[in-house]
């Protein structure tokens, strides 16, 4: 059977050489007569893996020493709450930048847990832009200061972070980590569940500036608390196991390919692909981010109706094309393109785009 083209917003596209040496491996890993999932946790086997993708990760971020970095389950969503409740500090305030849905329920999240604010909002702009640096409003008393690095559903993408100062900055980036280097120092804190650019479902990443870690408060409960994973290396329980181990083979994928910036070059020449095919429509796409906004890895746009959407997305279904629908809340058309997204996948989208004006 082919590969189905895969535009999915995550879930998503995994590298096609990580599947299969997943698949090789997954009778017998490394001798030892066993899938990686039928491995303990405690054993030096597994131990290797775990150790092998935190270090990978570090490497490939280049993230300084100062910094832990943790595997914890629950999803970016849980983020939303284990956020707040480690770093909120009594009498003052978490400032919350809100660019699109998952930054309205990461503020909706950090509410039950203490006092927020809202430090700048593109809502009333239908979320198409990411704020000027000149408009936030941004104090030295905040607690810390939360973004949303790649708006997956509208598909903007912050160009430059914020200087917060001695405020800590967190980051949502679950659907863009890894996608182009980064200066981890700018950041307290970044989060980012695995499914989009990292590997599969099950784990999301914590990096944390470590003198962060003396805020959560002593009476968390103990699976809340970042001191819990980042004392006991991410294994206080049973970690999602064959999660980080496919993990650590996107890891090395990306990193024979060149690292984060190889994958950034190729992933600005996929992008271009599709947004100069929305550009040069003559109005026939149009997309729903402003030029200076777009997201790299979520190309989201519209037609004339909902009428020729459906037409185009059930012509899309039919030739193989998956997941270009766009999300539940806004519609129109979305092309998520992360790193494991092959050029060839979004020349057959440009081509089929071109083909599909020049019937319509
Ligand atoms: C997908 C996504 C989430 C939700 O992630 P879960 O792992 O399903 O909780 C949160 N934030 C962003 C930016 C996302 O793209």
């Amino acid at each position: 059977m082919e590969r189905a083209y895969n535009f999915n917003a995550g879930p998503a596209a995994l590298p096609l050489d990580v599947l299969k040496e997943a698949q090789a491996e997954l009778l017998n890993f490394n001798g030892t007569g066993m899938s990686v999932m039928e491995l303990s946790h405690r054993s030096k086997d597994y131990e290797a893996v775990h150790n092998q993708a935190r270090e990978l990760l570090r490497k490939l971020l280049s993230i300084p020493e100062n910094y832990d970095v943790l595997f914890i389950q629950g999803g970016a969503t849980l983020q939303f709450s284990m956020v707040p409740m480690n770093l909120m500090l009594p009498d003052k305030t978490a400032n919350y930048i809100l660019t699109g849905v998952w930054s309205e329920k990461a503020l909706d999240e950090a509410g039950k847990e203490g006092s927020t604010r809202v430090g700048a909002s593109t809502a009333e702009q239908k979320y198409r832009s990411i704020p000027e640096s000149a408009d936030l409003d941004l104090r030295p008393d905040d607690a810390y200061v939360h973004i949303t690095s790649n708006n997956t559903i509208y598909g903007t993408q912050w160009k430059h972070f914020p200087d917060t100062k001695d405020v800590p900055l967190v980051a949502d980036m679950s659907s863009d980590i890894l996608s182009k280097p980064l200066d981890i120092s700018r950041f307290g804190l970044i989060y980012a569940g695995a499914q989009k650019n990292l590997g599969p479902s099950g784990v999301t990443v914590v990096i944390i500036r470590k003198d962060l870690l003396e805020r959560s408060p002593k009476d968390l409960p103990i699976m809340l608390n970042y001191n819990t994973h980042a004392s006991k290396n991410s294994m206080h329980n049973t970690p999602p196991t064959f999660a980080i181990y496919l993990l650590g083979k996107v890891l090395g994928w990306v990193e024979r390919y060149g690292g984060v910036k190889a994958i950034e070059k190729l992933n600005d020449m996929k992008a271009s692909m599709i947004y100069d095919a929305i550009d040069q429509s003559g109005g026939f796409y149009v997309g729903h981010a402003d030029k200076g906004s777009r997201s790299v890895m979520n190309v989201t746009f519209n037609l004339a109706s909902e009428e020729l959407e459906k037409k185009f997305l059930a012509a899309a279904r039919e030739k193989g094309f998956v997941g270009l629908n766009g999300h539940r809340s806004i519609g129109g058309c979305r092309a998520s393109i992360y790193n494991a997204v092959p050029v060839e996948a979004c020349e057959a989208l440009r081509e089929f785009m071109l083909e599909f004006k020049a019937k319509n």
